[in-house]
């Protein structure tokens, strides 16, 4: 059976973070993913924002890893030349009776060290965004756009030019936790490692699952809320990224611009049992009512089926939402062993910052 030093499962923005960070270490790493390619799930399905670290209760590891993943990315965009914008958002009030949660987010957002956020009023708003129609918003000139797929590419490149190896197709089908290692079948293939990161994003509990040996009550339940987008046909009329307030289960359907300034609005939030990626037409209908609760002038016609990402959750509907858990052995037992779950957003600016944590927690 070969020995690995560390397997890492899911070539995911986050586990191509981390075995850029550990192969810069100096470590053996080997990367298995099931898919063909890299990132085919939420990594390629998101709406590719670099967050200010807003939202997150302070103190929680989405609060502290958004903070400190957003200047890691932003200057690892820098440096690597990864296209990317620092286009600002606005966070917005649609009306009087939002106002108390705008301002709400604002001590947030303070006091997850997030101190740059700017109250506008509805005419401040209405001078830089004219087609916006609001009470009050928030300006978070931190918050930004990247290509995730350029990001993903370039950790990898930095991962394999410190001697990562990559096995695509290859998905983990089991595994046992023995006195001698961890062991894992792989395409029905048996290798040993020392270190496993599980970074299987939405299907980390399931692979979490399939190792014999640990105890079930360390392992969450895993659930799905599926967010779809809807694209804008022709250009918007605005150059900052548009949010509502947030509502649960996600952020709110927002108006985010990808590197070319094409808008798509999106994701809602929608309970599902399973994977699957189809974007249903007829949810446009509310989308078409949200958005145009701050921008009145959308023409009827206009939403176009986009694409569908799944947040990989660990509390289900009605739950309070989940911190990111970056589980060790401290929590089940297992030396050299690291959980990823509920990686949902803000994992996708997060991830470099999610990288330095797997790997403190590994030395
Ligand atoms: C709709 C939506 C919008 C979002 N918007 C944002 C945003 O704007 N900004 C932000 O910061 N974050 C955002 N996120 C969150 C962000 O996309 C994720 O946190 C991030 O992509 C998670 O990366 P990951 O590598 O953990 O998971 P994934 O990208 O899902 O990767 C996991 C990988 O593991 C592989 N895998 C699974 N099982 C196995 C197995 N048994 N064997 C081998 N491989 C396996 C999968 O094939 C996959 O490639 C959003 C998420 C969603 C769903």
């Amino acid at each position: 059976m070969d020995r690995i030093d560390t397997i890492i499962i899911g070539a995911g923005v986050v586990g191509l973070a981390v075995a850029k960070k550990l192969a810069e270490a100096g470590r053996e790493v080997v990367i298995v993913e099931a898919e063909p390619a890299i990132g085919l799930h939420a990594s390629s399905r998101n709406s590719e924002v670099i967050h200010a670290g807003l939202y997150y209760p302070a103190g929680s590891l989405k609060a502290r890893l958004c903070v400190q993943g957003r200047d890691l990315l932003y200057r690892y965009c820098a440096e690597r030349a990864i296209p990317h914008q620092r286009l600002g958002k606005l966070i917005v009030a649609s009306h009087e009776g939002q106002l108390a949660k705008l301002e709400a987010l604002e001590t947030q957002a303070r006091a997850n060290g997030v101190d740059d956020l700017r109250r506008l009023t509805a005419a401040e708003a209405g001078g830089l965004e004219p087609a916006l129609d609001c009470a009050a918003a928030l300006l978070s000139p931190s918050t930004g756009i990247v290509d995730s797929h350029a990001l993903m590419l370039s950790l990898l490149g930095d991962a394999e030019a410190a001697g990562a190896q990559l096995a695509l197709a290859s998905p983990l089908e089991g595994g046992e936790i023995t006195p001698d290692g961890i062991v894992l079948r792989v395409a029905g293939m048996e290798l040993i490692a020392d270190r496993v990161v599980n970074a299987a994003g939405l299907f980390a509990p399931v692979v979490s699952r399939s190792l014999a040996g640990l105890a079930a009550e360390t392992i969450p339940a895993a659930h799905y809320a599926r967010g779809v987008y809807f694209s804008l046909q022709g250009r918007a009329p605005f150059s900052r990224l548009i949010y509502p307030l947030p509502e649960a289960g996600g952020l709110g359907s927002h108006l985010t611009l990808d590197l070319s300034g094409q808008a798509r609005f999106g994701p809602d939030v929608e309970w599902v049992d399973g994977v699957d990626y189809r974007v249903d037409p007829a949810r446009a209908e509310a989308f078409y009512r949200a958005v145009r609760a701050w921008w009145p002038q959308l023409p009827d016609g206009a939403l176009a089926p986009g694409y569908a990402g799944i947040r990989a959750k660990i509390a289900g509907p009605g739950q309070p939402d989940a911190d990111f858990v970056i589980q060790g052995s401290a929590v089940h037992g297992v030396p050299g062993l690291i959980h990823l779950f509920g990686i949902e957003s803000p994992g996708l600016t997060s991830c470099l910052a999610i990288a330095e944590a797997v790997a403190a927690l590994l030395d």
